[in-house]
């Protein structure tokens, strides 16, 4: 269609189609989690794209972004309040919860990829339909756990070939700990309130740990200076982000910790990570903003939240449209898309028909066979077959359907030879 005639309707802002050139980005990093889910056995999930309002709302936090601005909210025609789910992990919970999963040998390890819907201003890296791909461990308290999901997000970004690759890392506490330093955050911060940007003086009051990872300049100078938790940190966490640390140099991992890392979401306890991509120094490197590729953390308390026992666990969730990029403009090499050797082409109705059940005997025995059933005459048909680079053309007229044959042509040499149509499978499995 040319560019003044427009379609009317397009896809909803922020939401795009994937069209059949890049189905290969999206199935390079299925598969490249896969392979590693699959090596450390964790079992694949699928939750429903819409889930009750309250899940998110109770389990991602009424106080959060996420809630307060960025959710898809339906109503069913019954009258109940539903969400386009923003984000992976209560699903994962409320799943856990719903199937007895407790009762299964712990700890349960679940893996999902699929689509996650967030009402952001479009931009770059930021869209309003993405998909995520997560990892979540449910049922271990353990610090290894932590340094493993890091781990496993870590491989599946360099198993792409991803470079400079960075993992932030902080301790946001637990329930022991953090009301206190909550406390010394809140003062510090009011006394400068007048300082702080508009959106951090709304946090101030509902979710004062926000302010810390807030991007305002004016915030930025008063942040660096406030209280860090992990001067506050109580024993257990201490000694839990100490082994993960441990843990982490053991496998050899580049972490940074980032004592500003809070992630925004109410579930958190102890570790949170994100992982980044070094940018590399560019003229304007000052005005480009750097996206998180994977982040996560442990959230020991959210099963209980959502109305269950406490259930330890630690998980995280990747970017796909953001790994997609960079991959697209990195080296590595995309493997071409299957070409087909044989080509068959057909001549009359008679032989059209019998193409298609021939193409059908072809799939069957897994030949890949091109045909081009909108080209009539012989000379187009061997064109196009040209084109495509084949080894063979099959030509099917009306004397061969009569005949019960076929014509093989060698594209190269231009040799032509008959076969019986019922051999004909065989014969070019077994020339090609
Ligand atoms: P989050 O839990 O918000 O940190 O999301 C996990 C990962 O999903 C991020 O590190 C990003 O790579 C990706 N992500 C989050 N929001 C968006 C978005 N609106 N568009 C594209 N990717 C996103």
């Amino acid at each position: 269609m040319s560019k003044s005639k427009k379609a009317k309707l397009r896809s909803p802002s922020g939401m795009h189609d994937i069209l059949p050139r890049d189905q290969k980005y999206y199935r390079i990093v299925y598969k490249a989690a896969k392979s590693i889910a699959d090596f450390y056995r964790f079992g694949q999930i699928n939750t429903p794209i819409v889930e009750d309002l309250e899940l998110f709302s109770k389990g991602t936090g009424e106080s959060t972004d996420i809630v307060q601005k960025q959710m898809f909210v339906l109503k069913s025609r019954g009258g109940k309040n539903l969400a386009l789910r923003p984000e992976g992990t209560p699903s994962i919970v409320r799943s856990y919860l719903e199937h007895g999963m407790s009762s299964y040998p712990q700890p349960v390890k679940l893996w999902y990829f699929g689509s996650y819907f967030r009402y952001e201003r479009p931009q770059a890296g930021r869209f309003r339909q993405f998909r995520q791909l997560g990892f979540e461990v449910l049922g271990d308290q353990g610090a290894a756990i932590d340094a493993q999901i890091i781990q496993i997000f870590h491989s599946v970004l360099e198993s792409m070939k991803l470079e400079d690759l960075v993992i932030e890392i902080n301790s946001i506490g637990d329930y022991q700990c953090r009301p206190y330093y909550k406390k010394l955050l809140v003062n510090y911060f009011r006394s400068r309130q007048s300082s702080l940007c508009s959106d951090c003086r709304r946090r101030l009051k509902q979710n004062p740990l926000r302010i810390l990872d807030c991007k305002e300049e004016k915030c930025q100078r008063i942040i660096k200076s406030a209280p860090q938790i992990i001067d506050h940190l109580c024993k257990d966490c201490h000694d839990h982000f100490k082994e993960v640390l441990e843990f982490l140099d053991d496998l050899g991992l580049p972490y940074h910790l980032n004592p500003y890392l809070v992630r925004g979401l109410d579930y958190y306890t102890k570790t949170v990570f994100e992982i980044f991509q070094l940018e590399k120094q560019k003229e304007d490197s000052e005005k480009t903003v750097r996206n998180a590729l994977a982040g996560g953390g442990r959230y020991d308390n959210l099963a209980k939240v959502l109305g269950g026992k406490e259930v330890p666990a630690c998980g995280g969730a990747m970017g796909v449209e953001r790994i997609i990029e960079i991959i697209k403009n990195s080296k590595f090499s995309v493997k071409k898309a299957k070409k087909p050797k044989v080509f068959l082409a057909q001549l009359g109705k008679r032989a059209k028909r019998l193409s298609l059940k021939l193409m059908e005997d072809f799939r069957k025995d897994n030949v890949f066979v091109a045909q081009v059933l909108t080209k009539d005459s012989l000379k187009s048909q061997l064109k196009a077959a040209d084109r495509l680079g084949v080894k063979y053309a099959l030509i099917l007229g009306q004397k061969e359907v009569i005949e019960g044959e076929i014509l093989v042509r060698n594209m190269k040499t231009g040799k032509q030879k008959t076969v019986k149509i019922n051999r004909i499978v065989k014969t070019i499995k077994k020339k090609i």
